[in-house]
């Protein structure tokens, strides 16, 4: 009988953040890849829409006008899932009916006045003014008393169900830490229990080592698609130092953000020569947590294309009923992206 190896036989590997495993089936990519794009339907959009209720100086449906802003510009989200002022209460019955109120605040953050850019398109001096409030809004939401966590990310492109295709972001900053990052938290608290050092510090050494799944890269950050990906191009973002969070980050920190933020985004987006949709968002913790457990401040980009602008992988039967499953490996999927033009497709031509 042949000998295990990763490249051809069922497996599956170990997520050691959320602790579950991940079915692997690289035999079903044995098929050549085909590596097609189809044409791209997207019609160009314009700088300015007076429709958008982001761009500048325009009416947003609560009846309030954004200012004539140049830059990025923060606000409450109009249709917040979560309150700050809401009546404490819970509700237990005989354990299985369980409920308890919850308190928040959600902002939404516009990247650029542009209606027509995104991450991809934008220059790095101007992601890094994104990156430069997403650190503000962590540090003013996270010294809020009655806030335990802030959660920034980004829904990019319809098939994510993100509405309005201006460059904007969401935080939501809660009562409460939500479970995948309170699963986080308790991994690498019990990791640093048991090994007195940090589970994504480890992580990054075993990458940097092979340098097998590193997509892109600077002197600050690194990313690649992690051992455990479940989406097929799925990539996480790791920091070369480690901090817990955003606020911890220098001037020179932040520019690198941007740039490796640039970088990713622009591959993604001549993978398939689509504005490339995904999930993005951060893990963080404040400072003072950070450093009892271990924690180190990351990203994760959860894209569901698989094949093409349009083919996308669904989370549906064995997956909703038992586990994660992926065909194609997370080593050849980080191959892909990084032979993938630094240049973004619009650009060359
Ligand atoms: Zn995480």
């Amino acid at each position: 009988m042949a000998k295990f190896d990763l490249t051809s036989h069922p497996h599956k590997r170990f997520d050691p953040l959320r602790r579950q495993w991940i079915l692997v089936s690289p035999h079903r990519t044995e098929r050549p890849w085909q590596g097609q794009s189809e044409a791209s339907s997207e019609d160009p959009l314009e700088r300015y829409d007076p429709k958008c209720y982001l761009c500048p100086g325009n009416e947003r449906a609560s009846g309030v006008r954004n200012p004539p802003y140049t830059g990025t510009f923060a606000f409450d989200n109009d249709f917040a899932a979560l309150q700050p002022d809401i009546p404490a209460g819970e509700i237990h019955e005989k354990e299985l009916l369980v409920a308890k109120s919850e308190s928040g605040t959600c902002r939404v953050v516009c990247f650029s006045p542009r209606h027509d850019l995104t991450l991809a398109r934008m220059e790095v001096a101007d992601i890094k003014r994104v990156v430069d409030v997403w650190a503000q809004e962590f540090s003013r939401l996270s010294n809020q008393p009655d806030i335990q966590s802030v959660q920034i990310f980004e829904n990019r492109g319809a098939m994510m169900g993100c509405s309005n295709p201006h460059p904007h972001g969401q935080i939501w900053a809660n009562q409460s830490v939500p479970d995948l990052l309170g699963q986080e938290i308790a991994s690498f608290q019990e990791y640093f229990d048991r090994k007195r050092s940090g589970l994504l510090e480890d992580y990054l050494t075993i990458e940097l080592e092979s340098a097998e799944r590193i997509v892109v890269s600077n002197d600050h950050f690194v990313v690649v698609v992690p051992f455990w990906a479940v989406w097929p191009f799925e990539t996480m973002l790791l920091s070369r130092r480690r901090v817990a969070c955003l606020s911890e980050l220098d001037d020179q920190d932040r520019t690198a953000l941007a740039d490796v933020l640039h970088q990713l985004t622009v591959r993604y987006d001549n993978l398939f020569q689509t504005s490339f949709p995904y999930t993005m968002g951060f893990h963080q913790v404040t400072p003072e947590c950070g450093n009892a457990s271990g924690f180190s401040f990351h990203g994760h980009i959860f894209p569901p294309l698989l094949r093409s602008p349009t083919i996308r992988k669904f989370m549906v039967g064995y997956e909703m009923l038992a586990s994660p499953q992926r065909d194609i490996t997370p080593e050849a999927a980080a191959d892909q992206l990084k032979q993938l033009s630094k240049v973004h497709y619009l650009s060359e031509r």
